[in-house]
C-alpha cells in the first residue's frame, strides 16, 4: 500500500521504517531538512535497538523514501498518518500547532479520497479539528474531495520500539468510517497473523485511550514512589514491598519500580494534559494531580539526599553520574530526571562527571560545553576526583558493577542509587554507604 508519515522522529519514523519492512511503499515527510538530509544519507538521526538496519535496507530497495515536499507526499498516499510532536503548551494542555499545520497542508494538496490518521498523541476532540481544519483548505480551493480522518494512537516504547511496532500488544483504530476501517486493516494485516490484535471503536474513545493508557503507567511509578517514600520512613524495604505486591496477579510484577521519577516526552506532558482535558470539561482529575505532585518532587530526591550527605552544602563537590537518558535504551533527554539533579547540582554549586552509554550527544546539545560537565567515556571514568556516585538511568551495563573499584575511586564513599539497582548489603560490604528509593534508610 501507498503511506505517507508526516514527521520522522521517534513515532513516525519507526513506523514508516516498520511499514515499509512489511512489502508498503512509505514516504517519510518532514519539516527538519537536517533531519532528512541525514536520512537520505542512511543516518539515523535517534539511538533506538534495531531500527537503523531496516531504515537502511528499505530506503535502498526504494520502499522507504524521505522528504520535505508535503505536496508529492500527500499525492503518493492512501493513508496519510499524522505523527509529529503534541508539546505542551504553557497551560499544561497539547500544543495541536504541528497536527494542525500538517491538516491544512493536506488539504491544500489533496487531491482524490484518502484517510488521514491521526497518531500521534492528542486531546479528545482533535479528530474533529483535524477534519474541519482540511475541510476549510478544500472549500478554499473550492473543490470536493471525499476523506475521513482516523485515530490509531501509538503505544511503542522508545528503547523497544521496533520490536513494539512489528509486535504490537494491539492496535487500537477509532473511526466511523467503514472504508476507513477497512484500510487500516489491510494496512496492519501483516502485523496481526498471529491473532486479531486489533480495537475498533469510535475515534474520541481511541484518543482518550492512548491517555489512559499512559496515565495508567504514570499512576503505577507514582503510586510505588509513595510507598517508597513511606517505606523509607517506617523501616521498611519497598524492594521487598514490591515483590510481595506483585505476586497477586491482580497486582503484577510490571511497572512498580520505585525510582527516581519518570520522565520522558509521554508520561510527564500526557499526564498533565489529560488533567487539563478534564478540567476543561468541569472536572477536577485528583489523581493524575497527585500522580504529577509526587513524580515531581520524585525527581529531586537524590539531589535532596546527596545536599543532606554533605551537610547541606555541596558547593565544590564533584558528583560521578551514571546514566543520562531518561530510560535505558534510548538517547531521549527529554524531561529526564539527571536534568532535574544536574541542574540542582550546578545551582548548588557542584560540579558534575556524567556518563551515559547513548545520550552524550544530546546533553552535550542540550547544554553546550561547560566548566562544570564533564562527559565521560566510560562509567569509571566519571570517578575520577569524584566525591560520590549517583546512578541515574538503569543501563544494563550499571548493574553489576566493581564496588571495590568505586570504593578506592571515589573521594567519599558513597553511592546514591536512583533505580534501587543495588542489594544495599552487597555494596555495604565493599566499604560503600548505600542510598537507594524507599530502602529503609535515609541520609
Ligand atoms: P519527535 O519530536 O521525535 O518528532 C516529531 C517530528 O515531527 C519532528 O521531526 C518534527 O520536525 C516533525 N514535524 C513537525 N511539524 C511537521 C510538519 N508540519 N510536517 C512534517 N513534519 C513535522 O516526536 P515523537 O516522539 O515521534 O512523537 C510524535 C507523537 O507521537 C507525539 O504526539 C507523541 O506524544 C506521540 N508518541 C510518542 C511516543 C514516544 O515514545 N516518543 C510513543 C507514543 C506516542
Amino acid at each position: 500500500m501507498k503511506v505517507t508519515i508526516f514527521g520522522t522522529g521517534y513515532v513516525g519514523l519507526v513506523t514508516g521504517a516498520c511499514l515499509a519492512e512489511m512489502g508498503n511503499h512509505v514516504v517519510c515527510v518532514d519539516i527538519d531538512d537536517n533531519k532528512v538530509g541525514r536520512l537520505s544519507r542512511g543516518e539515523i538521526p535517534i539511538f533506538e535497538p534495531g531500527l537503523e538496519p531496516i531504515v537502511r535496507r528499505n530506503h535502498a530497495n526504494g520502499q522507504l523514501e524521505f522528504t520535505t515536499d508535503a505536496a508529492q507526499s500527500i499525492a503518493h498516499a492512501q493513508i496519510i498518518f499524522i505523527a509529529v510532536g503534541t508539546p505542551p503548551d504553557e497551560d499544561g494542555s497539547a500544543d495541536l500547532q504541528y497536527v494542525l499545520s500538517v491538516a491544512r497542508s493536506i488539504g491544500q494538496h489533496l487531491d482524490r479520497y484518502a484517510v488521514i490518521v491521526n497518531k500521534s498523541t492528542v486531546p479528545v476532540g482533535t479528530a474533529d479539528r483535524v477534519r474541519e481544519a482540511v475541510a476549510a483548505e478544500l472549500s478554499a480551493r473550492g473543490v470536493e474531495i471525499d476523506f475521513d480522518v482516523a485515530s490509531n494512537p501509538e503505544f511503542l516504547k522508545e528503547g523497544d520500539a521496533v520490536e513494539d511496532c512489528l509486535r504490537p500488544d494491539r492496535i487500537v483504530m477509532g473511526s466511523s468510517s467503514a472504508r476507513a476501517i477497512a484500510l487500516l486493516r489491510k494496512l496492519y494485516a501483516p502485523f496481526n497473523r498471529n491473532h486479531d490484535r486489533t480495537v475498533v471503536m469510535d475515534v474520541r474513545s481511541a484518543e482518550l485511550t492512548k491517555y489512559a493508557a499512559n496515565a495508567m503507567l504514570a499512576t503505577k511509578i507514582s503510586f510505588m514512589n509513595e510507598i517508597a517514600n513511606i517505606a523509607e520512613r517506617v523501616g521498611a524495604d519497598v524492594e521487598l514491598v514490591r515483590q510481595g505486591i506483585g505476586s497477586d496477579p491482580r497486582i503484577g510484577y510490571h511497572f512498580i519500580y520505585p525510582g527516581a521519577g519518570y520522565g520522558g516526552s509521554c508520561f510527564p506532558k500526557d499526564v498533565q494534559a489529560l488533567e487539563r482535558t478534564a478540567r476543561t470539561v468541569g472536572y477536577d482529575a485528583r489523581l493524575l494531580g497527585a500522580v504529577e505532585a509526587v513524580n515531581h518532587d520524585q525527581k529531586i530526591k537524590l539531589f535532596d539526599f546527596i545536599q543532606r550527605y554533605f551537610n547541606g552544602d555541596v558547593r565544590g563537590r564533584t558528583i560521578a553520574l551514571w546514566g543520562l537518558a531518561f530510560k535505558p535504551n534510548t538517547d531521549d533527554m527529554r524531561e529526564a530526571s539527571s536534568r532535574r539533579l544536574i541542574e540542582a547540582l550546578w545551582e548548588a554549586g557542584a560540579k558534575v562527571r556524567a556518563f551515559d552509554p547513548e545520550a552524550r550527544e544530546e546533553t552535550r546539545r542540550l547544554y553546550g560545553e561547560r566548566s562544570d560537565l564533564v562527559l565521560c567515556d566510560s562509567a569509571y571514568q566519571t570517578l575520577d576526583g569524584a566525591d560520590v556516585l549517583a546512578i541515574v538511568t538503569e543501563w544494563k551495563a550499571f548493574r553489576s558493577p566493581d564496588f571495590a573499584r568505586i570504593r578506592a575511586m571515589l573521594r567519599e564513599p558513597a553511592i546514591f542509587d536512583g533505580r534501587n539497582l543495588y542489594e544495599p548489603s552487597v555494596v555495604e560490604e565493599a566499604g560503600l554507604a548505600y542510598y537507594g528509593i524507599g530502602r529503609g534508610r535515609s541520609v
